[in-house]
């Protein structure tokens, strides 16, 4: 079936997924972790289709293949969080409770639950019991990029299966593949955690602009050249956590630079301009400076003044150099 990519450096995690079943040796639960950007979703779909197919080898050309691939097949079941929202019980309850039933094909049913560590506690009791009390022919992938917020109960029963971020010896001739130069498929990965699909998804976006704009503002406005409050005007509309994470990797290269450090830059398009700046700034400062925007990062779900926030830290920018 040539509806699900396996990417390239979801080889291994396939590997042993396929082990599993081979040996007979699957348990109700997996767990698939890693960052977000690895296609944690496509492999569980990809897996799910292996185990729903008649031929256990996602055919393309059985009943249930067919079903999967126009998105109908009774005995395939997904819970995806709303954005921002927690996964309540009553959803982990019904999930399950329709997982319970008969498969309608051949021997098993299967549920992929996407963002799984976003259950509250009700939610994850609940779980943890259907854990405990396996129900034959049913299978539960649950995907999470954050699995150090899952109750480790939770994290102990289930089968671990991992992703990581390829290396850019992988990743970069992927994306070249997909039509894009070098030098931007490095940065993008590099701008994005070292995921593929997160720096594809960014290349096709309107960020990379928005960033040179960032940057060559910010460093006019170290140099003296830009006024932190009509700086901070103009850019009252873009989420803070795109600028926080901005000033978080130009703040990490400088302080690399100011370190005597020239290689593994998160910014290397802006390797001459950081250098030539690096030699201005204070690196005390600077590591002050970074462990303000980490602090920054972990209120930004709060209610905060975002406008007041980014004075603030545009403000302190100012306080950089020498
Ligand atoms: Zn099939």
């Amino acid at each position: 079936m040539e509806g699900i990519a396996l990417f390239p450096w979801q080889a291994q995690a396939w590997r042993q997924l396929e082990a599993y079943l081979r040996l007979a040796r699957l348990s109700q639960a997996l767990l698939i972790t890693g960052p977000s950007g690895l296609g944690k979703g496509q492999l569980a779909q990809r897996f799910a289709r292996t185990l729903l197919c008649q031929n256990q080898s996602a055919c393309g050309q059985c009943s249930a293949c067919r079903l999967l691939e126009a998105g109908n097949h009774p005995d395939y079941l997904t819970l995806i969080p709303e954005t921002g929202k927690e996964l309540t019980i009553e959803s982990i309850r019904d999930l399950i409770e329709k997982l319970a039933l008969k498969p309608h094909y051949g021997l098993r049913r299967v549920a992929v639950i996407h963002a799984c560590e976003r259950m509250n506690l009700a939610a994850a009791n609940c779980f943890l019991k259907t854990l405990e009390e396996p129900a034959l022919g049913t299978v539960i992938v649950a995907l999470s990029a954050l699995p150090s917020r899952l109750p480790a109960t939770i994290r102990s029963r289930c089968q671990h299966v991992r992703l990581v971020a390829p290396p850019l010896a992988v990743s970069v001739p992927w994306l070249e593949h997909q039509g894009f130069a070098k030098e931007k498929a490095e940065l993008a990965l590099l701008q994005n955690g070292r995921a593929p699909l997160a720096a594809r998804a960014w290349l096709h976006s309107d960020l990379p602009e928005k960033r040179c704009k960032f940057l060559e503002s910010w460093i006019q406005l170290l140099a003296g050249q830009k006024d932190p409050v009509l700086f901070a005007r103009d850019w009252s509309d873009e989420p803070l956590e795109h600028i926080t994470f901005w000033l978080l990797t130009l703040v990490a290269d400088l302080a690399r630079l100011a370190m005597g450090l020239r290689d593994s830059l998160l910014n290397p398009d802006q390797n001459a301009r950081l250098h030539a700046l690096a030699k201005k700034l204070n690196l005390t400062r600077l590591l002050a400076f970074w462990q303000r925007l980490l602090e920054v990062r972990e209120v930004l779900d709060s209610q905060l003044n975002q406008a007041l926030l980014l004075e603030s830290l545009l403000l302190a920018s100012l306080k950089l150099k020498v």
